[in-house]
């Protein structure tokens, strides 16, 4: 990779990173085949850093931030800041060679998809096509979207400690946090408790 600096860096280019994190398998309908195939997705826990935090640039009870502040941020090498909810991750980019081949045995149908542009990508088991993800995140009553505790028991979760010197690091373009409110179900499987809870 070194004589081609086009090619993201996975330390450089990481939005989020954490000491351990979850591989989420669950079932889902192949819109190509109709038979029923084993999907996956990553997570993680709550405590992970992220460099996509919002930032609070008018919040009535701070005296705001100087003119420069944000400028500083917005430029800065990058900003982490501790995350007190898990965070399912999609559309990722970029992952450590170490989680790569911890997917191959734990979930071999999570593979990079070259056909679109390197993102990692499920692949039926029965056809082999590209499963799309907007079939498994976003919508309640989809595969990682269980809209209730009966649905959000069908998800088997996988924990996976990361060595201490080669912590999980990726770059994904979403990441479900509980400021998702449909996510809430699933972010309580991972351990989040809501403030807001009875
Ligand atoms: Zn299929």
């Amino acid at each position: 990779m070194q004589d081609s600096p086009s090619i993201a860096d996975p330390l450089r280019d990481a939005n989020v990173r954490a000491t351990s994190y979850f591989v989420l398998q669950a079932q889902h309908d192949c819109t190509r085949c109709a038979q029923r195939t084993t999907v996956f997705a990553l997570a993680l826990p709550a405590g992970h850093e992220s460099t996509e935090a919002d930032i609070e640039l008018d919040d009535e009870d701070s005296p705001g931030l100087a003119p420069g502040d944000f400028h500083d941020w917005l430029f800065s090498e990058s900003t982490w800041q501790k995350i007190d909810s898990p965070a399912l991750l999609s559309q990722l980019g970029l992952l450590p060679a170490s989680v790569a081949q911890c997917l191959q045995t734990l979930a071999p149908a999570l593979r990079l998809n070259p056909e679109q542009g390197g993102q990692w990508t499920n692949f039926c088991e029965h056809c082999g096509s590209a499963v799309w993800e907007g079939a498994l995140y976003a919508t309640p009553g989809q595969p990682f979207c269980p809209k209730d505790d009966a649905a959000d028991a069908q998800i088997t979760i996988h924990s996976v400690d990361t060595p201490v010197d080669t912590p999980f690091h990726a770059y994904a373009r979403m990441i479900w946090t509980d400021g998702y409110r449909n996510k809430w179900p699933l972010l309580r499987r991972l351990g989040w408790q809501d403030a807001d809870a009875p």
